[in-house]
């Protein structure tokens, strides 16, 4: 009998033999009646001080011999593998389905079609994975932005300049599970299949996205990049064709994936009558303190055990009377603050790190929500919130010195609202000192003034002086959403938005789901 088995103890370096030990502890059987032992998950235990951090196991495994007592949550029947979606048999079209854009929703959703028998073309704007690091690399040592592959555009998307991080609230574990094997196949840790808070790392996420792209053209898929989509051609309500630098082809499907920072997307959507709504998001800053702080306050006298690595962390602070929530959002263990920008004089701050997460500081973003009822409906209402995330933006850029540097203040001056120097040592060096309450709108920084301390205090006290806040944070989120209809097409027949510029995903995970779920959609029909 296959049984699943939960909440195993084990120690920070175990082995299979310590696994195989508290499986037969928890089954009160002898080792000689299991086999195939598989860890399903992981995950680090550090919530009592006085104890060293464990890890708490999933496992799975074969036993032979009187079955065991089932305990609920425990100790239960394996379940069924769940099966992978079976396509049914085509014949490749003459006009192949495109993809547009080639971050975690476009690659996953071409995999997926590729997988199924079609021959996806993918067109991306920006450049390859080994140029566009050359590009972005040129824009953080000297400022030079290029407008169509930069940290946001290119192959790999908005995430491959990241921390990696896969963590998804989504409970559709087998697509999870999918995705997951996809990357492990194509280079990344197999820790991610196992681990409760997985990520991956700039460094190994530029080996892993070629590879993929290696994978789609190896089952007939075909890529464009440098190639912009500039026109959708629409016919009785159906997709009939794109123009892409100046190239019409025709085609009768569509998968939109071009993240959230595509602005000129969305006004070429609007303009083809594309039916598109205003939703809410979030702005802040990116909080930047010593990664020792982190690690004492969430592992204490364990701080220092190699095994443990960089701690990460998540704050919430409730509405109050005068501030409204704030929350810690994409948390940067042993990471790097960095610009970003994908159009002249507009930038937003992120964070990045490798697979290692050794930097001497960990970064968050320190988000506030912002309602659609905040942004005024000048213009056309569906795109008002864009308009407030560049006012915030181009008001950025210019206090940054306008080279693409970070406006950046000391926590300690912000809540004095004065202008200071900033420390030598910190991430980004691409920063200049500045008086972030002239760039963030009242309701943010009086928030933020409200929420941050309380918030460091949660955080074992961390001392307000060793915080580094950088400006701003805009791009955390979609501030469009374009309908979709049940089969994912917007309307348009042939037209599937997806990812996170179509307002339905958020993070590398959820949005290569989307992709996936939506190539099944069109693969399945
Ligand atoms: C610095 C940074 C760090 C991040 N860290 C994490 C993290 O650790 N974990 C996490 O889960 N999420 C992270 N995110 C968010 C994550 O990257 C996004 O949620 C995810 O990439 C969205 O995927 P997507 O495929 O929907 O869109 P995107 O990744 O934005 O990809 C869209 C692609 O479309 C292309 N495109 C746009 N317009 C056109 C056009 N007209 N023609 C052709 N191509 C076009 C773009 O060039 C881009 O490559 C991070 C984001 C950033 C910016």
């Amino acid at each position: 009998m296959r049984l699943r088995i939960n909440q195993l103890n084990v120690r920070l370096n175990y082995g299979e033999s310590d696994v195989l030990k508290a499986v037969c502890r928890k089954l009160r059987c002898g080792k000689e009646q299991l086999s195939n032992l598989e860890i399903l998950r992981r995950s680090l235990d550090a919530r009592k001080k006085d104890r060293q951090p464990t890890y708490i196991l999933s496992v799975e495994v074969d036993h032979r011999g009187k079955p065991p007592r089932i305990v609920p949550n425990q100790v239960e029947k394996a379940p069924p593998p769940s099966p992978a979606p079976a396509y049914p048999k085509i014949t490749p079209s003459e006009n192949p389905p495109i993809i547009i854009g080639a971050g975690p929703a476009g690659l996953m959703a071409a995999l997926t079609l590729a997988e199924a028998g079609h021959k996806p073309l993918l067109i991306e704007r920006g450049a390859e994975t080994p140029e566009r690091e050359a590009q972005v690399s040129d824009y953080w040592k000297n400022g030079n932005l290029n407008p169509e592959s930069n940290v946001l555009y290119g192959e790999g998307g908005a995430g491959l300049f990241s921390d990696g991080k896969l963590t998804a609230r989504s409970k559709d574990r087998a697509r999870i599970r999918r995705f997951f094997e996809t990357l492990v196949a194509c280079g990344a840790t197999s820790d991610i299949l196992i681990d409760s808070m997985p990520h991956i790392g700039t460094d190994d996420l530029t080996q892993i996205i070629p590879v993929i792209r290696k994978r789609i053209w190896e089952l007939g898929g075909a890529f464009a990049f440098n190639s912009k989509l500039e026109k959708l051609h629409i016919e009785n309500g159906a997709v009939r064709g794109v123009t892409v630098s100046g190239k019409e082809i025709r085609t009768d499907a569509v998968f939109l994936a071009t993240g959230h920072s595509a602005r000129d997307v969305y006004e070429l959507l609007a303009e083809a009558g594309v039916p598109l709504e205003a939703k809410p998001f979030a702005v802040g800053v990116r909080l930047e303190i010593p990664q020792t702080d982190i690690n004492v306050a969430q592992y204490g006298k364990w701080a220092e055990l190699p095994a443990l690595g960089s701690a990460s962390f998540r704050l919430t602070r409730k509405e109050e009377e005068h501030a409204r929530r704030c929350y810690s959002f994409c948390m940067c263990p042993g990471g790097e603050v960095i610009s970003c920008a994908s159009s002249e004089g507009l930038i937003t701050s992120n964070g990045m790190s490798l697979s290692a997460r050794a930097e001497p500081f960990g970064n968050a973003a320190m988000l506030v929500p912002v309602d659609v009822a905040d942004f005024p409906m000048a213009g056309n209402p569906a795109l008002a919130g864009i308009e407030f995330q560049k006012r915030m933006e181009r008001a950025a850029f210019a206090s940054g010195g306008g080279n693409y540097g970070l406006p950046a203040a000391r926590l300690i001056d912000f809540l004095e609202r004065k202008k200071g120097d900033l420390p030598e040592a910190r991430s980004c060096q691409q920063a200049a000192p500045a008086l972030l309450q002239d760039l963030l709108p009242e309701f943010v920084s009086h928030t933020l003034e409200s929420a941050l301390p309380k918030m460091l205090g949660e955080l074992n006290r961390t001392p307000l002086e060793h915080a580094l806040l950088y400006a701003s944070e805009t791009r955390s989120s979609s501030p469009v959403r374009i309908l979709r209809d049940r089969n994912g097409e917007s309307g348009i027949k042939g037209l599937y938005p997806c990812g996170e510029g179509a307002g339905y995903a958020g993070g590398i995970v959820s949005s290569a789901l989307d992709g996936m779920k939506l190539a099944e959609e069109y693969a399945l029909r």
